[in-house]
């Protein structure tokens, strides 16, 4: 009954123009559907029906919620870069560029423009990266796979399938989610052969593994955590010569593999695949996300009929990487041509570069916004941090950073903090922060610049509570 006193679909639409214009009439027909339901649903627990003006703002709302794309920007004050969870590398503007050029145009992905015959994608990288990491040596072709541990899938199967590999028991690393060297080896058909102790593992260890069933040897950079204290591993060059001694293959998964020289920018060192490939390494594997600063990928980088070898592998074609990829990829490469500008260009250089007394200055200059939108729900002070570089990079080291800490003013802020991160995190561009000893976190190193203005007008009218946003 009480149903009869519901406006009619039809009479709500004529009403609802504005937002039929941007959503489209059978996304907001659909939206008025719901809303009714829900109107009805409501009136049978015993909540009273709505009025028509309510109505129709509910389904405004519920329009516009519907159309909001599911991947978002967010501010990510996490004080992690490189935050897998949050797209890891952000972009050059370069790299940018020329991935919307690709996208939406036909391109020359496999079309050798010389010949007018068919190419190969991996050509569009292949020379600039034998360039950057090994002085153009013609003995040295790169493959590009969706990431870094499709890399090192493929180069097992192309390399071991049915056979040995062997690896240090202080290198069967976990990388986040469900990378584990063991699981991969066992996918890619290979057996693992493990040698050593956790944390201690000589050359003669490597010698007494290699038989007539060995494929290959591999050494894989321990990048998300430290072993210390009662340590030996064998370094990649004694490595290198042992396997080539036996006439095998030495791969090398580098994880990160940054193509500069972070100690030159006041960075902890990380390896590069120059060095790797230095120390008689015959393939090296890294991620292009990672501090590389490109898109996702996972570079295979060595001697040249190894890679022929893994390009005819059929899991190339599955794990291969689109147009957007390579464009993005090509450029962000080509930045590091120009070491003078590859700080200022690319952004993961620049953010993990970025001097404490700059990042202060951004949190004292954002302060009194963020003091205002919180009002006495919280006190803001400007901190000193400390960033991660994330991504399983360097795990140990940090860089010296400054933020806003938001302590709640609530005795017990255990819920006052949940709703106050909610509340941050239901903004237009979410605010991504953490919680840590009783207080929200904002390392501000990742909030540039040229964000600020946008990280502060999106504050007017918060609600540090969170009762005021809408589902
Ligand atoms: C991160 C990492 C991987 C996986 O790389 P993705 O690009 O995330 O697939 C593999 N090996 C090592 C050592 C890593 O650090």
């Amino acid at each position: 009954m009480t149903n009869l006193r519901l406006p009619a679909v039809d009479r709500l639409l004529q009403q609802l123009a504005a937002s039929i214009a941007v959503y489209g009439r059978q996304p907001v027909t659909a939206c008025v559907r719901a809303e009714l339901a829900a109107a009805r649903e409501g009136a049978r627990g015993g909540l009273p029906l709505p009025d028509e003006a309510a109505l129709l703002e509910a389904v405004r709302r519920r329009a516009e919620a519907a159309a909001r794309p599911r991947l978002r920007p967010v501010f990510n004050l996490s004080g992690t870069v490189l935050h897998t969870n949050l797209g890891r590398a952000p972009l050059a503007a370069e790299a940018i560029a020329r991935l919307v050029e690709a996208a939406g145009a036909p391109c020359a992905l496999e079309y050798d423009l010389a010949s007018g015959g068919r190419g190969d994608r991996d050509d569009l990288v292949s020379p600039l990266l034998a360039e950057l990491v090994a002085n153009g040596d013609p003995g040295i072709a790169a493959t590009v796979v969706n990431n870094n541990a499709a890399a090192v899938l493929l180069c097992l199967n192309a390399l071991a399938q049915g056979k040995e590999a062997v690896v240090s028991r202080g290198e069967l690393v976990e990388i986040g989610g469900a990378f584990r060297i063991p699981d991969v080896m066992r996918r890619a058909q290979v057996r693992l052969v493990e040698v050593g102790t956790t944390n201690r593992t000589h050359a003669a260890d490597y010698a007494d593994a290699i038989g007539p069933r060995t494929a290959l040897l591999m050494k894989v950079h321990t990048s998300n955590y430290a072993v210390t204290g009662f340590t030996k591993a064998v370094d990649a060059a004694e490595v290198a010569r042992l396997a080539h001694a036996a006439g095998l293959p030495f791969l090398v998964d580098l994880g990160s593999g940054t193509l500069c020289d972070f100690a030159a920018y006041g960075l902890p060192p990380e390896p590069t695949p120059q060095q790797a490939l230095a120390a008689g390494a015959d393939l090296v594997t890294f991620s292009g996300d990672k501090l590389l600063g490109g898109p996702q990928a996972g570079l295979i980088v060595g001697r040249r009929e190894l890679v022929a070898r893994i390009k005819k592998n059929p899991l190339k074609r599955a794990l291969r990487v689109g147009k957007t990829t390579l464009a993005a990829l090509e450029a962000t490469l080509a930045l590091y041509r120009d070491p003078d500008r590859l700080q200022q260009r690319l952004p993961t250089l620049r953010l993990l570069t970025r001097p404490q007394a700059e990042i202060e200055a951004a949190a004292r200059r954002v302060h009194p916004a963020v003091q205002a939108a919180v009002g006495d729900f919280a006190a803001v002070t400007v901190e000193a941090c400390a960033s991660q570089i994330g991504s399983g990079a360097l795990p140990v080291e940090r860089l010296p950073s400054a933020g806003l800490v938001l302590r709640p003013a609530a005795r017990r802020p255990g819920k006052a903090l949940l709703a106050l991160e909610a509340a941050f995190r239901a903004l237009p561009v979410p605010v991504i922060g953490r919680i840590r000893d009783d207080a929200l976190h904002f390392d501000l190193r990742c909030l540039e610049s040229g964000d600020e203005a946008g990280f502060v007008a999106q504050l007017d009218g918060f609600d540090p509570g969170g009762r005021g946003n809408p589902a």
